[in-house]
């Protein structure tokens, strides 16, 4: 088995464009519970709800995330709004914390796609489950990395896989978080056309009003999905404040967007 010849039928499970939304970090339940009914109550398709509560913060000192209490408030969640829900893990203790509380899917941060070491652990703890494993871009410009991260996986048995498109470090001056370049996701696209893509516009953009633009650019070039952070009071997050949105803005972007023909 190896990564061309993966099936990914879990994806199709899921209407296309996949969306999956919620806060950058978990902060409590009311937050939670508050963003997911509001996502919920906008009618928007988004099946998959998102909330970070192990956070890969730059520097120390500050939130880092609440940790496992999120889980409950993630098994919430899917309980009375009914999404499946998705957290980021970063080591095997994450893993085996979020597969006890039955997480529905987990990507692998920028932070940890760089480190092999991080990668194998990971991939290690979760060998053999049929959850989708979503890997984001390291956050430097290297193709190999990214693949040998989904080749680390698969190694365990892991073949629901997914990648997720978040832009890359830059110490230039651009009006991107991370710059978007296209051309390296594209050159994933064409060697493994199974594995779906999502574009992640919330870690691209670094603010509200590129996420459109980015988006819809994605889904011209054929991503299957995106991750849009999505939050009850954007202004005050705890996290990544400045490119949150409001689930009505959501819910707007989402209804804006041209969806291929070809997808339909
Ligand atoms: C996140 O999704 O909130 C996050 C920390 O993203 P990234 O790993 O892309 O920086
Ligand atoms: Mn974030």
């Amino acid at each position: 088995m190896n990564l061309q010849s993966l099936e990914n039928n879990w994806i199709k499970e899921f209407s296309k464009p996949l969306i999956i939304a919620g806060p950058c970090s978990a902060e409590s339940e009311a937050q939670m519970l508050e963003t997911a009914r509001r996502i919920k109550e906008s009618n928007a398709d988004v099946p998959i709800f998102r909330a970070g509560i192990w956070k890969p913060r730059t520097k120390p000192n500050g939130f880092e995330g609440v940790g496992v209490i999120g889980l409950n408030w993630l098994k919430k969640v899917k309980e009375e709004y009914g999404f499946k829900t998705a957290t980021e893990v970063a080591n095997a203790h994450h893993v085996a914390a979020a597969l006890e509380a039955d997480v529905d899917i987990l990507w692998i941060g920028a932070r940890s796609t760089v480190n092999p070491f991080t990668v194998q652990e990971i991939a290690e703890a979760l060998k053999g489950t049929d959850k989708p494993v979503l890997v984001k871009n390291p956050v430097n410009p290297d193709l190999a990395l990214w693949i040998g991260a989904l080749e680390r996986l698969l190694g365990q048995d892991v073949k629901n896989l997914g990648v997720l498109h978040r832009g890359f470090s830059t110490y230039q001056k651009t009006k991107y978080r991370n710059v978007p370049n296209w051309q390296i996701a594209l050159d994933f696209k064409n060697q493994f056309p199974n594995i779906p893509m999502l574009v992640d516009p919330s870690h691209i953009c670094g603010n509200r009003t590129g996420l459109a633009g980015i988006a819809q650019e994605a889904l011209n070039v054929g991503y299957e999905g995106m991750m849009i952070e999505t939050h009850c009071n954007p202004d005050e997050a705890w996290s990544d404040a400045a490119q949150q949105i409001t689930p009505e803005t959501l819910a707007e972007l989402l209804q804006n967007l041209k969806v291929r023909n070809s997808d339909i």
